[in-house]
Order: structure tokens, then sequence, then C-alpha cells
């Protein structure tokens, strides 16, 4: 260890923050976990996260991985482990015009992407809050405002250049290392600390963007309104049907359908949008022409003490109907958790099952239930919220990690089908066959 902690104190560059520095307080936190690591340690270059990894390696310590650290399960912190926080590694630089082509450094997050593309009528589909890091949210798919459109954010992506487990920095791409590319589009931070991602980003005009809401009374019948015509739309709308916000009323808070249209063509945005303000009483509208990028939103770093659990599933075509049923009327009861439902489908079922680890690509669409509160109001809800799934069980399919607070075997087993599991389980083994990047919903080498 001593000898470790010698040869990391000559080799990194970067800042190496310990207890009771001054720091340390806030370095020991992710956004929505506390811990109590070791060491965290700030990279400033790739030769400081291979310094990093291979100190974490020696020493034999449990090595967190923090992007932006929006991770709900809270990977991004531990307790008496090492940290690397890439949050300087985050430069964003468009690196081909032509091809649109952009290298993000692997602690960026979503604003600062926004920041460089906007001005040059680019953007890619990433998600909707500036604050959440390029990293995590690429790794395991990326559900954005132009996701049925462009597909995933890791549908974007044509490179990497990853640090694996003996620090060795590995190019991966279609040409390069294409198991390792694969893996790493679906496969989380299983497999070493991408500190660039290239991706190909979209031009794009302002868009049309706001929320459509109803009266609570017709939640049931506007989501499976919504669901029916979402088939047909064009893929220029995305959508996000949110309701039950405890913040708002909880059962007879508004059901809120968010839409996104890719356009500024005025005509053209309301024969997309139109037949949704149809599907009911609209007690709200404020959908209007916007800059993309000022559609991303703000993170909210909630209070110390605030817990998010968060569970997700997807639902393929035939079980649709039932499945919004029975989500409304679970959001029409007193002790409903937050429901968000988002339209997938589009680009994204058109790449190959098989050429990203991404397992979930016919569905139509992904769910997401938050329960929030102090640890013990969030566990006197659990058995309410386990009834729930109980009930959803039969219905769903699998797991968005993204929206997934939990890491059990089950978790995993939701994530990774079988044989996407088998194959990246392959990939693990070359890469990583110690697994020193275990502390994530986690491929074993074996
Ligand atoms: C407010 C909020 C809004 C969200 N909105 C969306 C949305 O619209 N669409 C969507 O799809 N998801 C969304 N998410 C989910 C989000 O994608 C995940 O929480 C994601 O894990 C956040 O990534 P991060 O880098 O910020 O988090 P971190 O906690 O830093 O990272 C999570 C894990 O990813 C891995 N990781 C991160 N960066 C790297 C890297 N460079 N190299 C290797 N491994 C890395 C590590 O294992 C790390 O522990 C949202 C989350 C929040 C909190």
């Amino acid at each position: 260890m001593n000898s470790a902690l010698e040869t990391l104190r000559r080799d990194f560059g970067g800042d190496i923050i310990e207890p009771g520095g001054a720091e340390y307080e806030s370095a020991s936190r992710s956004v929505l976990a506390a811990g109590s690591p070791a060491y965290v340690l700030r990279p400033k270059s790739v030769a400081d996260v291979q310094a990093g990894v291979r100190f974490a390696a020696d020493a034999g310590l449990l090595l967190s991985v923090r992007g932006g650290g929006h991770g709900f399960a809270g990977f991004g912190t531990n307790d008496d482990g090492v940290v690397i926080d890439l949050s300087n590694l985050a430069n964003v630089q468009i690196v081909d015009d032509e091809r649109h082509l952009v290298r993000i450094g692997g602690g960026a997050n979503w604003g600062q992407v926004a920041a460089v593309l906007a001005p040059r009528g680019l953007a890619i589909s990433s998600g909707d809050t500036k604050s959440v890091g390029v990293g995590g949210l690429t790794l395991t798919g990326g559900i954005g405002w132009k996701v049925r459109k462009y597909g995933l954010a890791l549908d974007s992506v044509v490179a990497a250049e990853v640090v694996t487990a003996d620090g060795e920095v590995v190019p991966a791409s279609a040409e390069e290392n294409p198991e390792l590319f694969w893996a790493i589009r679906g496969g989380g931070g299983n497999f070493g600390i991408v500190t660039a991602f290239e991706f190909e980003a979209h031009p794009t005009t302002d868009i049309f963007y706001g929320k459509i809401a109803f009266p609570a009374s017709e939640t049931a019948s506007v989501l499976q309104g919504w669901a029916d015509y979402l088939r047909t739309a064009p893929e220029e709308l995305t959508s996000i049907a949110n309701f039950a916000n405890p913040f708002a009323g909880g059962p007879e808070a508004p059901v809120e359908i968010q839409v996104a249209f890719d356009g500024d063509d005025p005509e053209l945005a309301a024969a997309a949008i139109d037949p949704i303000r149809r599907l009911g009483t609209v007690i709200d509208d404020d959908v209007a022409l916007k800059p993309y990028a000022d559609t991303l939103v703000d993170g909210v770093t909630p209070p110390p003490g605030i817990q998010l659990v968060t569970r997700s599933a997807f639902v393929d075509k035939e079980s649709v109907s039932e499945v919004l049923q029975i989500l409304a009327e679970v959001g029409a009861s007193e002790r409903s958790p937050f429901i968000a439902v988002r339209s997938v489908g589009g680009a994204v079922s058109r790449v190959p099952d098989d050429a990203t680890a991404y397992a979930h690509r016919p569905a139509e669409l992904m769910f997401v239930t938050t329960t929030a509160g102090p640890g013990p109001v969030v566990e006197a809800a659990r058995p309410a919220l386990d009834a729930i799934w109980q009930r959803l069980a039969p219905h769903v399919d699998g797991a968005y990690a993204n929206f997934l607070a939990s890491a059990t075997e089950e978790d995993v087993a939701a994530i990774y089908p079988r044989q996407t599991y088998k194959r990246l389980a392959a990939v693990k083994r070359q890469y990583d066959p110690g697994n020193l990047f275990a502390h994530n919903h986690n491929v074993r080498p074996q």
C-alpha cells in the first residue's frame, strides 16, 4: 500500500483529496450518494487516469469512477476506497467540421456539450438535464429529446479512448478493438475508464418543446391514446408522460405530456403535436419554439439525507395497453410513486439487436417510478412499491440501468439478458480479468 501510494504521489499530476482536506466534504459525495472514500483522485490528464487506475489495483482498494456524479445507484462514491473523479477531463472539441465529429472528455456533462455545439447548429440526443454526465448516460444508453429520430446517445458514438484495468490506453471503434467498442455501448463502466468519446453530432434547428397537461381524472385514457398515437407519429416527435407527481398533488396531479418536435416548421410541428392536444381536456399548454440547448434543465442536488429510489422497465408493443392501465390505477392511489413513461422505438429499434450491448431495442416504452424522501419515508414506502412492481412483473421486460437505484443479481439480469451477459463477460475477461471495475451493475469475468 505504501509503495503504491508513493508511486501515485510521484506519477499523478491531478488533485489527491483525502479525509480532512479542504475539499474533502464535497469531493467525497456524488450528487445522489454520500460516501467516505480514502482517496478522491481528480486527474488532469489521461496519464493521471492511468496512474489512478494502477494505484487502485496495486493498493487493492475498491474503485469508483465518477463522471457527472448523477448515478442513482451511487456508484460514484464508496467507503474507504478510491474515487476517480473525471470532472477535469471535460474538454469538448469539434474535430471534423464536415462529419460533425466531436471529441468529448469522459468527465464532461451535457450542459458543457450543448454550450459548444449550440453555436454551431449541432446537437447530440442525450438526456434532459445539463449536469448529467456524458460518461454514465452514454455507457448504458441515453434516452434524450431526439431519441426517436437519432437513437440513443450511444448510437452516436463512433469511437472512444479507454484506460483499461492494467492502466493501458486502448482505442475502441468499429475498426479498432471492435468487441470492446461493442461492450462499452451498453455495458456501462465495466471495461475501463473512458477518457474521451468521439460522437457524430447532428445538425439542429430550434425545436418545438413544452408540456401539455390534462386533469388527473383523464390519465388512463390520455396514456392509452398517447401510446397508440406514438406508433404512427413522425419520428421527429419524442415524448414523456409524467403523472402522480407527489409535489403537484400526487393522485390529483395533472398528467403532463412533455413533447419535443425536432424541427422549426410550425405547420409540421402542429400536425405532429395536435393529435396529443386532442387526447383530452387541455388545462395547460406551453409548447414553444426554443433552442435545443434550452430544453436541457439544470439538475437539482437533493438536500443531505434525501434519497431517490428509481426503478425502471421496458414495455413491448403487446403489453403497452395492460401496463399503462396498471400504471394509471397505481397513479390514482394515495401512495403512488412519481411515474414517468418515455417513448422509445423509432431509430432505437432500427439498430440491429447485436450491434451494441444495449439489449432493449424492440421496446416501445420505458418507464420509471421514483420514490423520494428521507430514509425512513422511503423505507416505509417500500412494501407498497414492491407490490406495484410485482403486479407489473408479468407484463414488463428488462430494466434501464440509468434509472435503477439498486444493483442486485436480478437487476443485472434484467439489464443484460443471458446472451448479452455472456458476450460481455468474454470482453470483461479480456480487459478486466480481476474485476477492478466492479462498483457498477457488474459483469463478472467468470
Ligand atoms: C436529474 C437526472 C436526469 C436524468 N435524465 C436522464 C435522461 O433524460 N435520459 C437518460 O437516459 N438518463 C437520464 N438520467 C440517468 C443518467 O443517465 C444516469 O444517472 C447516469 O448514470 C448519470 O451519469 P453520470 O456520469 O452523471 O453519473 P456517475 O454517477 O458519475 O456515473 C455512473 C457510473 O457510470 C460509469 N461512468 C461514468 N463516467 C464514466 C467514464 N467516463 N468511464 C467509465 N465509466 C464511467 C461509472 O461506473 C459510474 O459509477 C438522469 C439522471 C438524473 C439524476
